[in-house]
């Protein structure tokens, strides 16, 4: 529910699928709230009204909670690899169960954002963001993100799973993907499983969602769909494929040269993502004529002095050049290098 858009484009849980569960959690006795924390640039009261929750509460006087404008508690991680410890709305440690109600999507950095990731939702302010600040892990493969979303799996797992299905993402998810109607909803007791019936439903195998993967190795819950008793009989007659995330994208926008050595999926479509969003307007407001020049990926041996380095992986070039750390970086760091010096990005 953390972004500013209508219901039914696919980006957030439908308002319907929240009112029946507060609906059906009142029936069974509970004093049922409802929270969530935004993106970065969102406030949570624009989110709520916007995608509908608002209205859906309000007929009930059931409570919202804007989970960044609460207190927060830190959450040592002993399991971590990636993470160490968490700042975690209060609310969160205090209600008897947590219920994790995502929209059943494709992730450009993840692979998917079901259950299991969609509680990255109760973590404070910005600290999500840390998340895509992590240094590559000496010894490990995976992203450094897929790590510590395993890694907050482990201490901020939902005691129930809703994923709705109703009009889920395919392609360029969380938010620039295309909506895809399904009419489905999936409910579970261990989130791990629930996510790896959905990763089935879209065609998709759980055992290749890094964090599921890594999560399930370490005991947190099942992905192997032959071990998870699923109702009704039936349900495969729902399986519909999605579109999966592009591996590679070739970014061109009027403006902009992109430098493009080596990187991966993840930065590629944050920088595409960005320019789409601001690229216009950051290249309208330009004094001269020039490209500006952004730089993504490893493979980089020299780069043209004023070039914008973007990800972790340019930051062998950060000491002499505007660099945006994060693995994969993140849209909002990357604007904030613009707004702070905006003709730095230029070649010189
Ligand atoms: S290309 Fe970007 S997202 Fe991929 S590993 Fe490098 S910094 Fe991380």
């Amino acid at each position: 529910m953390g972004r500013n858009v209508k219901p039914e484009t696919g980006i957030t849980t439908h308002p319907q699928v929240i009112a029946a569960a507060i609906d059906a959690f009142r029936e069974a006795g509970a004093n049922v709230a409802v929270g969530e924390s935004p993106i970065t640039g969102v406030t949570m009261v624009d989110a709520f009204e916007s995608g509908g929750i608002t209205t859906v509460a309000k007929i009930r006087n059931c409570p919202l909670i804007d989970m960044d404008v609460r207190r927060y508690v830190t959450c040592e991680i002993p399991a971590g690899i990636a993470m160490k410890s968490l700042k975690v709305c209060r609310e969160v440690t205090e209600y008897d169960i947590i219920v994790s109600i995502p929209v059943m999507k494709t992730h450009m950095h993840t692979g998917v954002t079901l259950s299991v990731k969609n509680m990255k939702g109760c973590l404070w302010r910005r600290s999500k963001v840390d998340f895509h600040m992590l240094p590559q892990l000496p010894g490990h493969e995976e992203k450094p993100l897929d790590i510590a979303i395993a890694d907050l799996s482990s201490v901020l797992l939902p005691h129930l799973s809703i994923i709705d299905g109703t009009i889920g993402m395919e392609g360029l998810g969380p938010s620039a993907g295309k909506p895809k109607p399904l009419g489905v909803v999936l409910v579970g007791v261990d989130a791990f499983a629930t996510d790896s019936v959905a990763c089935a439903i879209m065609g998709i195998s759980a055992h290749d969602i890094p964090h599921l993967r890594i999560g399930s190795q370490r005991g947190y819950g099942v992905i192997d769909i032959d071990s998870i008793a699923v109702y009704p009989q039936n349900w495969k007659d729902v399986q519909d494929t999605f579109v999966l995330p592009p591996e590679e994208l070739s970014i061109e926008f009027s403006g902009f040269t992109v430098l493009d050595q080596q990187s991966c999926s993840a930065c590629q479509s944050t920088l595409l993502m960005f320019l789409r969003q601001y690229g216009q307007q950051l290249s309208d407001s330009k004094s001269d004529d020039k490209d500006i020049t952004i730089a993504i990926g490893k493979g980089h041996e020299e780069l043209p002095i004023g070039t914008l380095c973007v990800g972790n992986c340019t930051a062998k070039h950060k000491n002499c050049r505007k660099f945006v750390s994060g693995c994969p970086p993140v849209s909002s760091e990357i604007l904030s290098m613009f707004n702070d010096d905006r003709s730095s990005p230029h070649p010189e």
